[in-house]
């Protein structure tokens, strides 16, 4: 499987497009702002045939272009707790406003998911298996995708490189969030490579190692 990491919007959010690997079928996970714009082409181009999406979690940044890959076929996956994000995202509208003034009603559109995904649940994608993880405390929705065949995760804003996903926004809870990396991310194996949702990829290894904010169980 083939995977490359564009990031688009105001935040710099990380869209990721994988491929499998006979060249053919495609997924995106999170939908920033543009990332639709810009990957629909690519695909089209590449004549792939995108089989689902994957939302980590409801912030905007994260979902804004989600509703512009929907099509027939297409499944969406996400987290209900993040319900109110996916279906009714202009209600946060005044929020993003106050930090980028210039974003209308048309930047924020409804997105139809189509699977909503607990901890535990898997399906299978592009060929492969793929596990969610339930990694809540940077909002209530956010989950972790895993393929354990490529060795890969994408935990959304739960876990950065050397850093953890902020939890002062709605719903998020540090507690939660040192808890979900302790029991739901640094439980993965050392080698999984991790996609998040800002900034480098990095692996639980590592992380483990050396991420200041979140140690282990076993380090305290
Ligand atoms: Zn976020
Ligand atoms: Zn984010």
């Amino acid at each position: 499987m083939e995977i490359t990491c564009s990031p688009f919007g105001p935040f710099e959010t990380n869209c990721y497009l994988l491929i499998d690997d006979a060249g053919k079928r495609c997924a995106v996970v999170d939908a920033p702002p543009d990332s639709a714009r810009v990957l629909l082409p690519e695909i089209r181009a590449r004549k792939l045939e995108l089989e689902a999406l994957l939302l980590t979690h409801g912030h905007w940044d994260h979902m804004a272009d989600a509703h512009a890959f929907v099509a027939p076929g297409v499944r969406v996956y996400a987290h209900s707790k993040d319900r109110s994000c996916y279906e009714t995202p202009q209600n946060f509208m005044g929020f993003y406003k106050m930090a980028l003034p210039h974003l209308t009603a048309v930047d924020f559109q409804a997105v139809a998911v189509t699977d909503w995904m607990d901890d535990g649940d898997s399906f299978e994608l592009l060929g492969k298996a793929f596990s969610v993880r339930h990694v809540p405390g940077h909002c209530p929705g956010n989950i972790l995708f895993y393929c354990a065949s490529e060795k890969a995760a994408f935990p959304g804003d739960a876990i950065f490189e050397g850093s953890v996903g902020r939890t002062d926004l709605p719903g998020g809870s540090w507690a939660q969030l040192l808890s979900s990396i302790c029991t739901r991310i640094y439980t993965l194996p050392d080698d999984t490579a991790l996609f998040p949702g800002h900034g480098s990829r990095s692996t639980v290894g590592r992380e483990k190692r050396a991420n200041p904010y979140a140690r282990p169980e076993a380090d305290k």
